[in-house]
Protein backbone atom coordinates (compact mmCIF):
# COMPACT_ATOMS: atom_id res chain seq x y z
CA UNK A 1 0.00 0.00 0.00
CA UNK A 2 1.04 3.67 -0.86
CA UNK A 3 1.70 6.14 1.99
CA UNK A 4 3.01 8.99 -0.32
CA UNK A 5 1.05 11.57 -0.81
CA UNK A 6 -1.30 12.12 -4.03
CA UNK A 7 -0.47 15.48 -4.36
CA UNK A 8 2.57 16.65 -6.62
CA UNK A 9 3.25 20.44 -5.81
CA UNK A 10 6.52 22.58 -7.05
CA UNK A 11 8.20 19.16 -7.84
CA UNK A 12 7.15 17.81 -4.37
CA UNK A 13 4.85 15.26 -3.58
CA UNK A 14 2.56 15.42 0.04
CA UNK A 15 -0.37 15.10 1.15
CA UNK A 16 -3.72 17.09 0.75
CA UNK A 17 -4.62 19.41 3.82
CA UNK A 18 -8.38 18.86 3.25
CA UNK A 19 -8.76 16.86 6.36
CA UNK A 20 -10.86 14.33 4.53
CA UNK A 21 -9.16 11.19 4.30
CA UNK A 22 -10.04 8.70 1.20
CA UNK A 23 -8.55 5.08 0.02
CA UNK A 24 -7.95 4.41 -3.66
CA UNK A 25 -9.12 1.43 -3.92
CA UNK A 26 -8.60 -1.59 -6.74
CA UNK A 27 -12.21 -2.09 -7.66
CA UNK A 28 -11.58 -5.73 -9.37
CA UNK A 29 -10.14 -7.01 -5.90
CA UNK A 30 -11.65 -4.93 -3.54
CA UNK A 31 -7.70 -4.10 -2.19
CA UNK A 32 -6.62 -0.51 -1.05
CA UNK A 33 -4.04 0.39 -2.94
CA UNK A 34 -3.13 4.03 -0.85
CA UNK A 35 -4.78 6.22 1.85
CA UNK A 36 -4.16 10.01 1.63
CA UNK A 37 -6.20 13.34 2.31
CA UNK A 38 -7.93 14.82 -0.16
CA UNK A 39 -6.52 18.47 -1.58
CA UNK A 40 -8.71 21.58 -0.47
CA UNK A 41 -9.12 25.01 -1.48
CA UNK A 42 -5.24 25.57 0.11
CA UNK A 43 -3.58 23.02 -1.89
CA UNK A 44 -5.34 24.21 -5.15
CA UNK A 45 -4.05 27.85 -4.35
CA UNK A 46 -1.13 26.71 -3.83
CA UNK A 47 -0.74 24.57 -6.70
CA UNK A 48 -1.84 27.37 -9.25
CA UNK A 49 0.87 30.12 -7.18
CA UNK A 50 3.44 27.40 -8.02
CA UNK A 51 1.94 27.13 -11.72
CA UNK A 52 1.70 30.88 -12.11
CA UNK A 53 5.84 31.53 -10.69
CA UNK A 54 6.88 28.56 -13.03
CA UNK A 55 4.59 30.11 -15.91
CA UNK A 56 7.17 32.91 -16.10
CA UNK A 57 10.22 30.91 -17.40
CA UNK A 58 7.97 28.11 -19.00
CA UNK A 59 6.23 30.37 -21.72
CA UNK A 60 9.69 31.74 -22.07
CA UNK A 61 11.68 28.75 -23.48
CA UNK A 62 11.84 27.94 -26.76
CA UNK A 63 10.20 25.42 -28.71
CA UNK A 64 13.28 23.16 -29.04
CA UNK A 65 13.88 23.31 -25.54
CA UNK A 66 10.33 22.42 -24.50
CA UNK A 67 10.57 19.75 -27.12
CA UNK A 68 14.09 18.58 -25.58
CA UNK A 69 12.20 18.25 -22.13
CA UNK A 70 9.74 16.02 -23.49
CA UNK A 71 11.61 13.58 -25.20
CA UNK A 72 13.28 13.37 -22.48
CA UNK A 73 10.13 12.96 -20.34
CA UNK A 74 9.06 10.35 -22.88
CA UNK A 75 12.20 8.22 -22.33
CA UNK A 76 11.46 8.61 -18.66
CA UNK A 77 8.16 7.07 -18.77
CA UNK A 78 9.35 4.28 -21.16
CA UNK A 79 11.93 3.04 -18.29
CA UNK A 80 8.82 3.31 -16.36
CA UNK A 81 6.31 1.95 -18.05
CA UNK A 82 5.94 -1.66 -16.34
CA UNK A 83 5.29 0.03 -13.35
CA UNK A 84 2.78 2.27 -14.98
CA UNK A 85 0.79 -0.26 -16.52
CA UNK A 86 0.57 -2.69 -12.97
CA UNK A 87 -0.69 0.80 -10.93
CA UNK A 88 -3.06 1.57 -14.15
CA UNK A 89 -4.23 -1.78 -14.18
CA UNK A 90 -5.13 -1.95 -10.09
CA UNK A 91 -6.00 1.20 -9.81
CA UNK A 92 -9.02 1.62 -12.68
CA UNK A 93 -9.91 -2.32 -12.84
CA UNK A 94 -8.08 -3.13 -16.40
CA UNK A 95 -6.92 -5.98 -17.43
CA UNK A 96 -3.17 -5.37 -18.18
CA UNK A 97 -3.11 -6.33 -21.50
CA UNK A 98 -4.60 -3.32 -22.06
CA UNK A 99 -2.73 -1.22 -19.86
CA UNK A 100 0.18 -2.57 -21.34
CA UNK A 101 -0.91 -2.56 -25.01
CA UNK A 102 -2.90 0.43 -24.88
CA UNK A 103 -2.72 2.74 -21.89
CA UNK A 104 0.72 3.56 -21.19
CA UNK A 105 2.21 3.01 -25.38
CA UNK A 106 -0.45 5.27 -26.04
CA UNK A 107 1.03 8.48 -23.78
CA UNK A 108 4.92 7.60 -24.49
CA UNK A 109 3.50 8.29 -28.20
CA UNK A 110 1.42 11.16 -27.09
CA UNK A 111 4.41 12.84 -25.35
CA UNK A 112 6.74 12.43 -28.20
CA UNK A 113 4.42 13.79 -30.65
CA UNK A 114 3.71 17.20 -28.52
CA UNK A 115 7.27 17.35 -28.57
CA UNK A 116 7.37 17.49 -32.13
CA UNK A 117 4.14 19.59 -32.60
CA UNK A 118 5.75 22.22 -29.73
CA UNK A 119 8.26 23.34 -32.60
CA UNK A 120 5.21 23.88 -35.35
CA UNK A 121 3.02 26.20 -33.88
CA UNK A 122 1.28 27.60 -37.48
CA UNK A 123 -0.01 30.79 -38.36
CA UNK A 124 -0.90 32.82 -41.46
CA UNK A 125 2.25 34.45 -43.23
CA UNK A 126 3.35 37.62 -42.36
CA UNK A 127 2.63 40.13 -45.20
CA UNK A 128 1.44 43.60 -45.87
CA UNK A 129 -2.38 42.76 -46.15
CA UNK A 130 -2.64 46.41 -45.69
CA UNK A 131 -0.34 48.35 -47.87
CA UNK A 132 1.45 50.23 -45.34
CA UNK A 133 1.67 47.49 -42.66
CA UNK A 134 3.46 44.43 -41.89
CA UNK A 135 1.07 42.06 -40.53
CA UNK A 136 2.49 38.95 -38.62
CA UNK A 137 0.88 36.29 -36.16
CA UNK A 138 1.92 35.97 -32.70
CA UNK A 139 0.92 32.39 -30.98
CA UNK A 140 1.04 32.69 -27.12
CA UNK A 141 0.81 30.72 -24.25
CA UNK A 142 -2.64 31.67 -21.99
CA UNK A 143 -0.99 31.27 -18.64
CA UNK A 144 -1.97 28.67 -15.96
CA UNK A 145 -4.55 26.11 -17.13
CA UNK A 146 -6.69 24.33 -15.15
CA UNK A 147 -7.32 20.84 -15.98
CA UNK A 148 -9.99 18.25 -14.77
CA UNK A 149 -10.14 14.80 -15.98
CA UNK A 150 -11.66 11.51 -15.53
CA UNK A 151 -11.32 8.30 -14.23
CA UNK A 152 -11.69 6.20 -17.23
CA UNK A 153 -8.01 6.18 -18.97
CA UNK A 154 -6.58 8.02 -16.27
CA UNK A 155 -2.82 7.88 -17.82
CA UNK A 156 -4.35 8.88 -21.02
CA UNK A 157 -6.59 12.08 -19.84
CA UNK A 158 -3.54 13.58 -17.73
CA UNK A 159 -1.55 13.62 -20.86
CA UNK A 160 -4.43 14.58 -23.18
CA UNK A 161 -5.01 17.37 -20.93
CA UNK A 162 -1.36 18.49 -20.10
CA UNK A 163 0.96 18.12 -22.99
CA UNK A 164 -0.42 20.50 -25.66
CA UNK A 165 -0.79 22.59 -22.65
CA UNK A 166 2.83 22.45 -21.82
CA UNK A 167 4.22 21.85 -25.95
CA UNK A 168 2.20 25.43 -26.15
CA UNK A 169 4.18 27.24 -22.99
CA UNK A 170 1.23 27.08 -20.77
CA UNK A 171 1.89 25.81 -17.21
CA UNK A 172 -0.72 22.90 -15.68
CA UNK A 173 -2.53 22.36 -12.25
CA UNK A 174 -4.59 19.19 -13.40
CA UNK A 175 -6.90 17.54 -10.92
CA UNK A 176 -7.42 13.66 -11.55
CA UNK A 177 -10.45 11.76 -10.43
CA UNK A 178 -10.17 10.83 -6.69
CA UNK A 179 -10.80 7.43 -7.51
CA UNK A 180 -7.58 7.20 -9.89
CA UNK A 181 -4.40 9.42 -8.99
CA UNK A 182 -1.55 6.81 -9.07
CA UNK A 183 -0.68 7.03 -12.12
CA UNK A 184 -0.99 10.84 -12.83
CA UNK A 185 1.32 11.65 -9.72
CA UNK A 186 3.73 9.49 -11.50
CA UNK A 187 3.06 10.73 -14.80
CA UNK A 188 4.31 14.59 -12.95
CA UNK A 189 7.20 12.57 -11.18
CA UNK A 190 8.59 11.61 -14.30
CA UNK A 191 8.18 15.26 -16.01
CA UNK A 192 10.65 16.25 -12.88
CA UNK A 193 12.93 13.47 -13.49
CA UNK A 194 13.15 14.38 -16.79
CA UNK A 195 13.84 18.18 -15.92
CA UNK A 196 11.04 19.57 -16.82
CA UNK A 197 11.13 22.58 -14.09
CA UNK A 198 8.68 22.40 -10.82
CA UNK A 199 5.47 23.87 -10.76
CA UNK A 200 4.73 23.72 -14.76
CA UNK A 201 2.98 20.51 -14.17
CA UNK A 202 0.96 20.09 -10.81
CA UNK A 203 -1.51 17.51 -9.61
CA UNK A 204 -4.00 18.10 -7.05
CA UNK A 205 -6.24 15.20 -5.48
CA UNK A 206 -9.38 16.32 -4.69
CA UNK A 207 -13.09 15.89 -5.29
CA UNK A 208 -14.87 17.92 -7.40
CA UNK A 209 -16.58 20.01 -5.56
CA UNK A 210 -14.17 21.16 -3.38
CA UNK A 211 -10.74 20.96 -5.36
CA UNK A 212 -12.14 21.23 -8.87
CA UNK A 213 -14.48 23.91 -7.68
CA UNK A 214 -11.76 25.99 -5.97
CA UNK A 215 -9.50 24.97 -9.69
CA UNK A 216 -12.81 26.36 -12.17
CA UNK A 217 -13.41 29.63 -9.98
CA UNK A 218 -9.61 30.73 -9.21
CA UNK A 219 -8.24 34.17 -10.39
CA UNK A 220 -4.94 33.32 -11.70
CA UNK A 221 -6.46 30.28 -13.67
CA UNK A 222 -6.66 31.39 -17.70
CA UNK A 223 -8.26 28.31 -18.90
CA UNK A 224 -10.87 25.39 -17.88
CA UNK A 225 -9.69 21.93 -19.65
CA UNK A 226 -12.20 19.53 -18.25
CA UNK A 227 -12.84 15.62 -19.31
CA UNK A 228 -16.12 14.07 -18.05
CA UNK A 229 -19.48 13.94 -18.12
CA UNK A 230 -21.96 16.23 -19.82
CA UNK A 231 -24.06 16.93 -16.69
CA UNK A 232 -20.48 17.79 -14.77
CA UNK A 233 -19.37 19.90 -18.03
CA UNK A 234 -22.54 22.10 -18.01
CA UNK A 235 -21.64 23.07 -14.47
CA UNK A 236 -18.07 23.64 -15.65
CA UNK A 237 -19.07 25.71 -18.01
CA UNK A 238 -21.64 28.22 -16.16
CA UNK A 239 -18.90 28.43 -13.34
CA UNK A 240 -15.88 29.73 -15.70
CA UNK A 241 -18.47 32.03 -17.38
CA UNK A 242 -18.53 34.22 -14.06
CA UNK A 243 -14.63 35.10 -15.15
CA UNK A 244 -14.80 34.79 -18.18
CA UNK A 245 -11.99 32.27 -18.65
CA UNK A 246 -11.73 29.80 -21.95
CA UNK A 247 -13.35 26.64 -21.62
CA UNK A 248 -12.27 22.89 -23.50
CA UNK A 249 -15.05 20.53 -22.59
CA UNK A 250 -14.69 17.09 -23.87
CA UNK A 251 -17.80 14.89 -22.60
CA UNK A 252 -20.29 12.06 -22.79
CA UNK A 253 -20.73 9.84 -25.94
CA UNK A 254 -23.23 7.15 -27.17
CA UNK A 255 -21.55 6.18 -30.04
CA UNK A 256 -23.55 4.37 -33.01
CA UNK A 257 -22.30 1.83 -35.24
CA UNK A 258 -23.76 1.67 -38.66
CA UNK A 259 -23.64 -2.17 -40.34
CA UNK A 260 -25.14 -1.75 -43.81
CA UNK A 261 -25.95 -5.14 -45.84
CA UNK A 262 -23.04 -4.79 -47.74
CA UNK A 263 -20.55 -5.03 -44.62
CA UNK A 264 -18.41 -7.57 -44.02
CA UNK A 265 -20.79 -9.50 -41.16
CA UNK A 266 -17.43 -10.88 -39.46
CA UNK A 267 -15.46 -7.85 -39.26
CA UNK A 268 -18.28 -5.68 -38.13
CA UNK A 269 -19.30 -8.18 -35.34
CA UNK A 270 -15.57 -8.40 -34.04
CA UNK A 271 -15.35 -4.88 -34.14
CA UNK A 272 -18.78 -4.20 -32.29
CA UNK A 273 -17.31 -6.43 -29.74
CA UNK A 274 -14.29 -4.90 -29.19
CA UNK A 275 -15.93 -1.11 -29.42
CA UNK A 276 -18.28 -2.04 -26.85
CA UNK A 277 -16.35 -4.00 -24.30
CA UNK A 278 -13.03 -2.14 -24.77
CA UNK A 279 -11.80 -0.70 -21.19
CA UNK A 280 -15.26 -2.78 -19.69
CA UNK A 281 -17.55 -0.38 -21.97
CA UNK A 282 -15.99 2.79 -19.78
CA UNK A 283 -15.05 4.68 -23.04
CA UNK A 284 -16.24 7.85 -23.98
CA UNK A 285 -16.25 6.58 -27.94
CA UNK A 286 -17.59 2.78 -27.21
CA UNK A 287 -19.59 1.61 -29.41
CA UNK A 288 -22.70 1.50 -27.81
CA UNK A 289 -25.55 1.40 -30.37
CA UNK A 290 -25.09 -1.26 -33.35
CA UNK A 291 -28.00 -0.32 -35.80
CA UNK A 292 -28.06 -3.71 -38.59
CA UNK A 293 -29.39 -3.40 -42.09
CA UNK A 294 -32.43 -6.22 -41.70
CA UNK A 295 -31.03 -8.51 -43.89
CA UNK A 296 -27.97 -8.70 -41.57
CA UNK A 297 -29.38 -8.20 -38.23
CA UNK A 298 -30.18 -11.48 -37.17
CA UNK A 299 -27.16 -13.04 -38.22
CA UNK A 300 -25.19 -9.80 -36.93
CA UNK A 301 -27.33 -10.27 -33.59
CA UNK A 302 -26.14 -14.49 -32.84
CA UNK A 303 -22.45 -13.74 -34.20
CA UNK A 304 -21.80 -10.81 -31.56
CA UNK A 305 -23.51 -13.33 -28.67
CA UNK A 306 -21.07 -15.73 -29.59
CA UNK A 307 -18.20 -13.78 -29.56
CA UNK A 308 -19.43 -12.69 -26.13
CA UNK A 309 -19.33 -15.74 -24.62
CA UNK A 310 -15.73 -16.45 -25.11
CA UNK A 311 -14.72 -13.14 -23.61
CA UNK A 312 -12.70 -13.93 -20.36
CA UNK A 313 -13.48 -12.40 -17.53
CA UNK A 314 -10.54 -12.63 -14.37
CA UNK A 315 -7.90 -11.46 -12.70
CA UNK A 316 -6.43 -8.18 -13.87
CA UNK A 317 -3.19 -9.19 -13.46
CA UNK A 318 -3.40 -12.55 -15.39
CA UNK A 319 -2.60 -11.60 -19.24
CA UNK A 320 -5.69 -13.94 -20.94
CA UNK A 321 -7.91 -11.76 -18.91
CA UNK A 322 -10.00 -9.53 -21.90
CA UNK A 323 -12.30 -8.02 -19.22
CA UNK A 324 -11.61 -6.42 -15.87
CA UNK A 325 -14.24 -4.72 -13.92
CA UNK A 326 -15.66 -1.31 -13.59
CA UNK A 327 -14.58 1.61 -11.81
CA UNK A 328 -16.59 0.80 -8.34
CA UNK A 329 -19.05 -1.07 -6.66
CA UNK A 330 -21.26 2.24 -7.55
CA UNK A 331 -20.90 2.45 -11.08
CA UNK A 332 -21.40 -1.65 -11.28
CA UNK A 333 -24.68 -0.95 -10.15
CA UNK A 334 -25.53 1.76 -12.10
CA UNK A 335 -24.42 0.05 -14.90
CA UNK A 336 -26.91 -3.20 -14.04
CA UNK A 337 -30.00 -0.28 -12.80
CA UNK A 338 -30.25 0.78 -16.38
CA UNK A 339 -29.93 -2.84 -17.78
CA UNK A 340 -32.96 -3.80 -15.61
CA UNK A 341 -34.91 -0.59 -16.55
CA UNK A 342 -34.54 -1.92 -19.91
CA UNK A 343 -35.84 -5.35 -19.24
CA UNK A 344 -38.58 -4.01 -17.51
CA UNK A 345 -39.54 -1.44 -20.30
CA UNK A 346 -39.54 -4.38 -22.80
CA UNK A 347 -35.83 -4.43 -23.92
CA UNK A 348 -34.25 -8.43 -24.58
CA UNK A 349 -31.63 -8.90 -22.68
CA UNK A 350 -29.54 -11.82 -25.13
CA UNK A 351 -26.44 -12.36 -23.20
CA UNK A 352 -25.07 -10.72 -19.91
CA UNK A 353 -27.50 -8.59 -17.85
CA UNK A 354 -25.86 -9.73 -14.18
CA UNK A 355 -23.11 -9.34 -11.85
CA UNK A 356 -20.72 -12.85 -12.40
CA UNK A 357 -20.96 -15.36 -10.12
CA UNK A 358 -18.06 -16.47 -8.22
CA UNK A 359 -15.66 -14.18 -6.64
CA UNK A 360 -15.85 -11.60 -9.12
CA UNK A 361 -19.25 -10.83 -8.25
CA UNK A 362 -18.30 -9.38 -5.36
CA UNK A 363 -16.20 -6.88 -6.51
CA UNK A 364 -17.13 -4.01 -9.81
CA UNK A 365 -17.26 -7.04 -12.50
CA UNK A 366 -20.37 -7.03 -14.54
CA UNK A 367 -20.81 -8.91 -17.73
CA UNK A 368 -20.77 -8.07 -21.18
CA UNK A 369 -23.88 -7.60 -22.29
CA UNK A 370 -26.42 -7.31 -25.67
CA UNK A 371 -29.78 -5.67 -25.63
CA UNK A 372 -31.87 -5.88 -28.18
CA UNK A 373 -35.52 -4.86 -28.97
CA UNK A 374 -34.73 -1.46 -27.09
CA UNK A 375 -37.17 1.73 -28.12
CA UNK A 376 -35.22 4.03 -29.51
CA UNK A 377 -36.19 6.38 -27.11
CA UNK A 378 -35.64 4.14 -24.04
CA UNK A 379 -32.84 5.37 -21.50
CA UNK A 380 -30.77 2.30 -22.84
CA UNK A 381 -30.30 3.79 -26.46
CA UNK A 382 -30.22 7.38 -25.60
CA UNK A 383 -28.02 7.81 -22.68
CA UNK A 384 -24.69 6.98 -21.61
CA UNK A 385 -24.11 3.63 -19.96
CA UNK A 386 -20.61 3.49 -19.32
CA UNK A 387 -20.50 0.07 -19.06
CA UNK A 388 -19.93 -3.47 -21.55
CA UNK A 389 -23.46 -2.95 -22.70
CA UNK A 390 -24.20 -2.86 -26.65
CA UNK A 391 -27.65 -2.29 -28.14
CA UNK A 392 -28.32 -3.91 -31.31
CA UNK A 393 -31.62 -2.37 -33.20
CA UNK A 394 -32.41 -2.98 -37.24
CA UNK A 395 -32.80 -0.44 -39.85
CA UNK A 396 -34.32 -0.82 -43.34
CA UNK A 397 -33.45 2.47 -45.53
CA UNK A 398 -29.53 4.44 -45.66
CA UNK A 399 -31.91 7.50 -44.94
CA UNK A 400 -32.58 6.08 -41.54
CA UNK A 401 -29.28 4.36 -40.39
CA UNK A 402 -28.41 8.49 -40.85
CA UNK A 403 -31.06 9.39 -38.75
CA UNK A 404 -31.20 6.67 -35.82
CA UNK A 405 -26.98 7.47 -35.68
CA UNK A 406 -27.59 10.94 -35.18
CA UNK A 407 -30.61 10.97 -32.65
CA UNK A 408 -29.56 11.19 -29.49
CA UNK A 409 -28.06 14.70 -27.54
CA UNK A 410 -24.33 13.05 -28.33
CA UNK A 411 -21.74 13.40 -30.99
CA UNK A 412 -18.75 12.15 -30.28
CA UNK A 413 -17.68 9.39 -32.21
CA UNK A 414 -19.43 6.47 -35.02
CA UNK A 415 -18.45 4.08 -37.00
CA UNK A 416 -19.77 2.63 -40.91
CA UNK A 417 -19.80 -0.86 -41.91
CA UNK A 418 -19.50 -0.90 -45.78
CA UNK A 419 -18.20 -1.84 -48.69
CA UNK A 420 -19.92 0.68 -50.40
CA UNK A 421 -17.37 3.98 -51.13
CA UNK A 422 -20.85 5.92 -51.94
CA UNK A 423 -22.22 4.87 -48.01
CA UNK A 424 -19.07 5.70 -46.60
CA UNK A 425 -18.90 9.10 -48.04
CA UNK A 426 -22.59 9.70 -47.18
CA UNK A 427 -21.85 8.33 -43.68
CA UNK A 428 -18.90 10.55 -43.17
CA UNK A 429 -20.31 13.95 -44.26
CA UNK A 430 -24.39 13.13 -42.60
CA UNK A 431 -23.05 11.66 -38.94
CA UNK A 432 -22.69 14.49 -36.38
CA UNK A 433 -19.75 13.69 -34.57
CA UNK A 434 -15.96 14.52 -34.25
CA UNK A 435 -14.63 11.28 -35.75
CA UNK A 436 -16.32 8.90 -38.27
CA UNK A 437 -14.21 5.59 -38.64
CA UNK A 438 -15.18 3.43 -41.54
CA UNK A 439 -14.79 -0.31 -41.02
CA UNK A 440 -13.63 0.31 -38.05
CA UNK A 441 -14.41 1.59 -34.32
CA UNK A 442 -11.69 2.67 -31.67
CA UNK A 443 -8.21 3.55 -33.03
CA UNK A 444 -7.09 6.59 -32.28
CA UNK A 445 -4.03 8.59 -32.99
CA UNK A 446 -1.92 11.32 -31.67
CA UNK A 447 -1.59 13.41 -35.29
CA UNK A 448 -5.40 13.38 -35.38
CA UNK A 449 -7.77 15.34 -33.23
CA UNK A 450 -10.63 13.95 -30.52
CA UNK A 451 -13.17 15.88 -30.32
CA UNK A 452 -17.31 16.43 -29.80
CA UNK A 453 -20.27 17.58 -32.00
CA UNK A 454 -23.46 18.91 -30.00
CA UNK A 455 -23.31 17.71 -25.86
CA UNK A 456 -20.39 16.30 -26.55
CA UNK A 457 -18.62 19.21 -26.03
CA UNK A 458 -16.50 21.59 -27.95
CA UNK A 459 -12.39 21.77 -28.15
CA UNK A 460 -10.07 19.27 -29.17
CA UNK A 461 -7.60 17.01 -27.69
CA UNK A 462 -4.36 15.47 -29.25
CA UNK A 463 -3.08 16.57 -32.46
CA UNK A 464 -1.89 19.87 -33.81
CA UNK A 465 -6.05 21.37 -33.72
CA UNK A 466 -5.37 21.02 -29.70
CA UNK A 467 -2.94 24.38 -29.65
CA UNK A 468 -6.31 26.36 -31.05
CA UNK A 469 -7.44 25.48 -27.40
CA UNK A 470 -3.83 26.31 -25.66
CA UNK A 471 -2.78 29.64 -27.48
CA UNK A 472 -4.11 33.30 -27.72
CA UNK A 473 -3.41 34.39 -31.17
CA UNK A 474 -2.25 37.26 -31.10
CA UNK A 475 -2.08 40.16 -34.29
CA UNK A 476 1.03 42.27 -34.23
CA UNK A 477 0.26 44.96 -37.05
CA UNK A 478 3.60 47.26 -37.72
CA UNK A 479 3.38 50.45 -40.10
CA UNK A 480 6.07 50.75 -42.33
CA UNK A 481 6.14 53.92 -44.20
CA UNK A 482 6.74 56.02 -41.24
CA UNK A 483 3.78 58.55 -42.85
CA UNK A 484 2.78 60.91 -40.04
CA UNK A 485 -0.75 61.14 -41.66
CA UNK A 486 -1.78 58.51 -42.74
CA UNK A 487 -3.70 57.78 -45.55
CA UNK A 488 -7.22 56.41 -43.56
CA UNK A 489 -7.28 59.35 -41.59
CA UNK A 490 -9.13 61.48 -43.97
CA UNK A 491 -12.19 59.61 -43.10
CA UNK A 492 -11.57 60.82 -39.43
CA UNK A 493 -10.42 64.24 -40.18
CA UNK A 494 -8.64 66.11 -42.96
CA UNK A 495 -6.80 69.17 -42.53
CA UNK A 496 -3.41 69.39 -42.74
P1 LIG B 1 -17.43 13.17 -14.01
O1 LIG B 1 -18.00 14.22 -14.85
O2 LIG B 1 -18.22 12.62 -12.88
O3 LIG B 1 -16.05 13.65 -13.38
C1 LIG B 1 -14.99 14.12 -14.18
C2 LIG B 1 -14.06 14.95 -13.32
O4 LIG B 1 -14.79 16.10 -12.88
C3 LIG B 1 -13.55 14.24 -12.07
O5 LIG B 1 -12.21 14.64 -11.84
C4 LIG B 1 -14.45 14.80 -10.98
O6 LIG B 1 -13.85 14.79 -9.70
C5 LIG B 1 -14.68 16.22 -11.48
N1 LIG B 1 -15.90 16.86 -10.97
C6 LIG B 1 -17.05 16.25 -10.58
N2 LIG B 1 -17.93 17.19 -10.17
C7 LIG B 1 -17.34 18.39 -10.30
C8 LIG B 1 -17.73 19.73 -10.04
N3 LIG B 1 -18.94 20.01 -9.57
N4 LIG B 1 -16.87 20.72 -10.30
C9 LIG B 1 -15.64 20.44 -10.81
N5 LIG B 1 -15.20 19.20 -11.06
C10 LIG B 1 -16.04 18.18 -10.83
O7 LIG B 1 -16.97 12.01 -15.02
P2 LIG B 1 -16.36 10.60 -14.66
O8 LIG B 1 -17.47 9.77 -14.11
O9 LIG B 1 -15.10 10.77 -13.91
O10 LIG B 1 -15.93 10.08 -16.13
C11 LIG B 1 -16.82 9.51 -17.01
C12 LIG B 1 -17.34 10.55 -17.99
O11 LIG B 1 -16.24 11.14 -18.69
C13 LIG B 1 -18.21 9.95 -19.06
O12 LIG B 1 -19.32 10.78 -19.26
C14 LIG B 1 -17.32 9.95 -20.29
O13 LIG B 1 -18.00 9.94 -21.51
C15 LIG B 1 -16.52 11.17 -20.09
N6 LIG B 1 -15.29 11.12 -20.87
C16 LIG B 1 -15.21 11.89 -22.01
C17 LIG B 1 -14.06 11.84 -22.79
C18 LIG B 1 -13.96 12.67 -24.04
O14 LIG B 1 -12.86 12.78 -24.57
N7 LIG B 1 -15.02 13.28 -24.54
C19 LIG B 1 -12.99 11.03 -22.42
C20 LIG B 1 -13.11 10.27 -21.27
C21 LIG B 1 -14.27 10.33 -20.49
Amino acid sequence: METTGQQFIAGKRRSGTSGEQYEVINPATGEVLATDTLAGPEDVHEAVAAARAAFAEWSRTTPAERSEAMLRWADQLHARSEELAQTESRNAGKPIRLTRGFDVPGTIDNVRFFAGAARNLEGRASAEYSADHTSTIRREPIGVIGSIAPWNYPLQMAAWKALPAMAAGNTVVLKPSELTPLTSVLFAETAREAGIPDGVLNIVTGSGPVAGQALITHPDVAMVSFTGSTAVGRQVAAQAAGSVKRVHLELGGKAPFLVFDDADLEAAARGAVAGALINSGQDCTAATRAYVQRPLYKTFVERVAALMDGVRLGPVDDPDTDMGSLISLRQRDRVAAMVEAAREGGATVVRGGRVPDGPLGRTAHYEPTLITDAAQDSAIVQQEVFGPVLVCLPFDTDDEAIHLANDTPYGLAASAWTTNVFRAGRASREIQAGCVWINDHIPIISEMPHGGYKASGFGKDMSAYSFDEYTNVKHVMTEITGTRHKSWHDVIFTSR
